[in-house]
């Protein structure tokens, strides 16, 4: 059959054809195993694995692919017609900026950050009963099976494990000694999520025009500006570029602060959301 042939019986309905038939539509994948049905992953997984966390891995993989053709695939459904939603402020009238989740995502959260630890998976020994950190390639093969039916935990997962290995990286033994066990912790009452805050309305791929400024007063940073797009707002541990005041003049001379959301005293910082987009 010929593309156009094909194009054309795709697009013209034949006679006895009814709105609700799903002769042409994509076939519905709820209920399938994505781990299962993609031999190609499951080769790639054996040559690109070491041996013996192939095989401890295996069930897990097995696990996800499984979730995520299920429940995972349901909770997601649910969760994409309840959107997130900004309260400025608590009933009490204290700007705490908090967002509230519908239950379904709550529990997709679950899935990620408790059970499969996506955030520490690649950072510390104890993930799914591993003696060492996972290997990149396997947390990128979990990420891959889970959201094919959740895109949208992907950021904040990917927000927090990226700001706990600029931490590792660059932050002081003392600042890692402070956010790092509760970065890395798998129980949600206790996590600290992370999150780059970078974009700004002048500068997105030119990160040289960030305009949002440091200034050190009385011995601490202060930052003032504006950011203007962030995959994770409802952060506890922001990371944000800002210019030293005492640099204005040189182009690219920007500064990585580490914001908490709150104080060491337990007081909300005082930046706020402006809007879920
Ligand atoms: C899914 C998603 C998640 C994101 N998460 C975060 C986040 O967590 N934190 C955060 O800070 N930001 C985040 N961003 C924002 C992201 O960093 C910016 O969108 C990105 O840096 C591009 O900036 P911009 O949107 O202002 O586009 P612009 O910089 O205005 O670019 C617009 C267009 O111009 C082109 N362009 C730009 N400069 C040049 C040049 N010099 N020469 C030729 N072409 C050019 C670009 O390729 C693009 O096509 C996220 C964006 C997306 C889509």
């Amino acid at each position: 059959m010929s593309f156009q042939a094909s194009y054309a019986e795709f697009a013209s309905p034949r006679p006895g054809d009814t709105a609700t038939s799903s002769r042409h539509l994509a076939p519905d994948c709820a209920g399938l195993d994505f781990f299962a049905l993609d031999r190609g992953l499951r080769d790639l997984l054996g040559v690109y694995l070491p041996a013996q966390a192939h095989q401890h891995l295996l069930p897990h993989f097995q696990r996800m692919g499984q979730l995520s053709g299920g429940r995972l695939n349901a909770l997601a459904a649910v969760a994409d017609k309840y959107a997130p939603v900004l309260h400025a402020r608590t009933r009490w009238g204290e700007d705490h900026d908090w967002i509230e989740y519908h239950p379904a995502y709550q529990e997709m959260e679950h899935i990620a950050f408790a059970d499969f630890q996506f955030h520490a998976m690649g950072h510390r020994a104890g993930v799914l009963g591993c003696d060492a950190p996972l290997p990149p390639a396997a947390k990128y093969a979990f990420q891959y099976l889970f959201v094919q039916s959740e895109f949208g935990q992907m950021c904040p997962i990917s927000v927090t494990d990226t700001s706990i290995h600029l931490i590792r990286k660059f932050g002081s033994p003392a600042l890692q000694q402070k956010l790092l066990p509760r970065m890395l912790s798998p129980d949600l009452g206790s996590l600290w999520k992370g999150t780059q805050f970078m974009t700004e309305k002048a500068g997105g791929s030119d990160v040289g025009a960030i305009e949002t400024i440091a200034r050190e007063e009385g011995g601490q940073w202060r930052l003032y500006g504006e950011k203007w797009f962030c995959s994770h707002a409802d952060a506890d541990v922001v990371l944000l570029l800002a210019r030293p005041e005492a640099r204005l003049a040189a182009p690219v001379a920007l500064r990585c602060s580490r914001v908490p959301r709150r104080l060491d005293d337990g007081s909300r910082n005082a930046y706020r959301i402006v809007r879920l987009k």
